[in-house]
């Protein structure tokens, strides 16, 4: 049988994926550093932003944390202001808020998020690519590591990703358990709490795997951000652009009268720097994270060869097509109000929201029962979620008819601590007389906290005709 036809049959014809050999194994990146204008401002956004991660969880408003996304307790605390699972509406509106706000951002500012403030690419970039510069040593400036290095400075390289990951694992679980209880955890055996501890070296090993070995993977295969950019970007969107219609022709060498060509000298400065292994120059691609690198690169060799700068830029698809420029487009008009109109709801949901929650179920079973007294008697169910800071004694009764008698069944359940919830069974008592007629009677259960908070609740007494 012959191979070797069918060998040529299924090679590709260029790579399918800029981090894959044609024979399918991996292509192993080591992006060149280009140091320009965009770089340093990506680089002061990246140390602002390591610097943020790492003090969010020691902040408190009110003595509460910043952000706390406490799984166990099934509670969400944002700003200072603490959700529970009672919240619905409240979540529903905040991942909707936020979820508008990436559509809009994308709409508008193109992939600004994964090239300036991804975790992915501003530790790979500023941390981690530093690192591996430092302990590996490069040929030229940035790029391929020199090679050859002695074991033991490799031994401590995997140490220094150790701790960092380690550090940042920590962080990382700051924002689910809290600054104290982690601090608790840190000083004790790790057997006193070994489902936290499983989780930490979970997300190291992770983190180590990420960071040392799957690097732009992760962006090219594992992100689904990356995928749903064609959907969410238009030809208005700001991208980082090639402007073929000043580079092309390309060529290399000097320009002359017989032999014109476009601005590209062809130096290839713009993909050996891409950290995910494409060729801007084909125009825009799901693999490229708009890192500004190859703007720099481009520039740099501009002002060598004398040319102006921003043959590859900040743009938009129809700016590079030589198209008007769009203010106003159905996007940009339309995500701004329903930003608008969610984000509003959230606030308006969230100032609702003080003291305690209180709510009414009917009791399951008759409607209402009759006594040997002839009294009529409904039952429910009260839920309380104590939302104050302090422990709270809960009192009932019913404002309006009169003669209605209110039972708590257990006086005891009325105590909630802070951020507490609770199923208060009660019962009512009535004359027949009052439900006389219709079978119903509107009626108004007023429930009071310490604070000074209360609330009414319209409900409905049934009995008898
Ligand atoms: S093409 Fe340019 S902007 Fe896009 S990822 Fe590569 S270097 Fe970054
Ligand atoms: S860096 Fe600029 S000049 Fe060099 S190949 Fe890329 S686009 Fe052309």
């Amino acid at each position: 049988m012959d191979t070797s036809s069918n060998d040529a049959l299924l090679a590709p014809e260029e790579h399918v994926l800029s981090t894959l050999e044609r024979d399918g194994s991996r292509r192993w990146l080591w992006p060149k550093l280009a140091m320009g204008t965009w770089w340093k401002r990506r680089r002061v956004v990246a140390y602002v932003l390591m610097v943020v991660f790492v003090v969010i969880p020691h902040l408190r408003i009110g003595g509460k944390p910043v952000v706390l996304l406490d799984f166990v307790s099934r509670q969400l605390t944002l700003l200072g202001k603490t959700f529970y699972p009672t919240d619905t509406l409240i979540l529903a509106l905040f991942i909707l808020t936020v979820f508008v706000t990436i559509v809009l951002v994308t709409a508008i500012a193109g992939r600004a998020w994964c090239g300036w403030a991804c975790p992915q690419t501003v530790y790979m970039e500023f941390l981690f690519r530093p690192i591996d510069r430092f302990f590996e040593g490069t040929v030229g400036k940035g790029g391929r590591p020199r090679g050859g290095i002695p074991g033991f400075w490799w031994v401590a390289r995997i140490l220094v990703y150790l701790i960092l990951c380690m550090f940042l694992a920590h962080t990382f679980l700051a924002y689910f358990v809290g600054t104290d209880t982690l601090a608790r955890w840190v000083r004790s055996s790790p057997l006193e709490h070994p489902s936290a501890f499983v989780v930490m070296a979970g997300t190291t090993l992770a983190m180590m795997f990420d960071f040392l070995y799957f690097r732009e993977q992760m962006c090219l295969i594992a992100c689904p951000y990356g995928r749903f950019q064609s959907v969410m970007l238009d030809e208005q969107s700001k991208i980082v652009g090639y402007d073929p219609v000043r580079g092309e022709p390309r060529r290399k060498g000097k320009r002359t009268e017989v032999e014109p060509a476009g601005d590209c000298v062809d130096c290839n400065q713009c993909v050996v720097v891409c950290p995910t292994g494409i060729d801007i120059r084909k125009g825009l691609q799901m693999e490229c994270i708009n890192c500004t690198q190859c703007i720099d690169a481009c520039d740099s060799v501009m002002a060598k060869v004398g040319l102006p700068p921003g043959l590859i830029r900040y743009s938009s698809q129809d700016e590079l097509a030589r198209k008007p420029k769009k203010l106003f487009r159905a996007r940009t008009i339309a995500y701004p109000i329903i930003l608008l109109a969610v984000s509003t709801g959230f606030f308006f949901a969230v100032m609702s929201k003080v003291g305690f929650d209180a709510r009414l179920l009917r009791g399951k079973g008759a409607p209402f029962s009759i006594s040997n007294a002839g009294m009529v008697g409904n039952s429910f169910k009260l839920r309380l979620v104590n939302r104050t800071d302090s422990d709270q004694v809960y009192t009932i009764s019913v404002a309006q008819p009169e003669g209605v008698t209110l039972e708590v069944i257990q006086k005891e359940l009325l105590s909630l601590p802070s951020g507490g919830n609770v199923l208060v069974p009660l019962s009512v008592e009535f004359a027949p007389t009052i439900t006389r007629g219709v079978g119903n009677r509107p009626a108004t259960l007023k429930v009071a906290d310490d604070s000074d908070h209360e609330t009414e609740i319209e409900f409905k007494l049934l009995g008898p005709r």
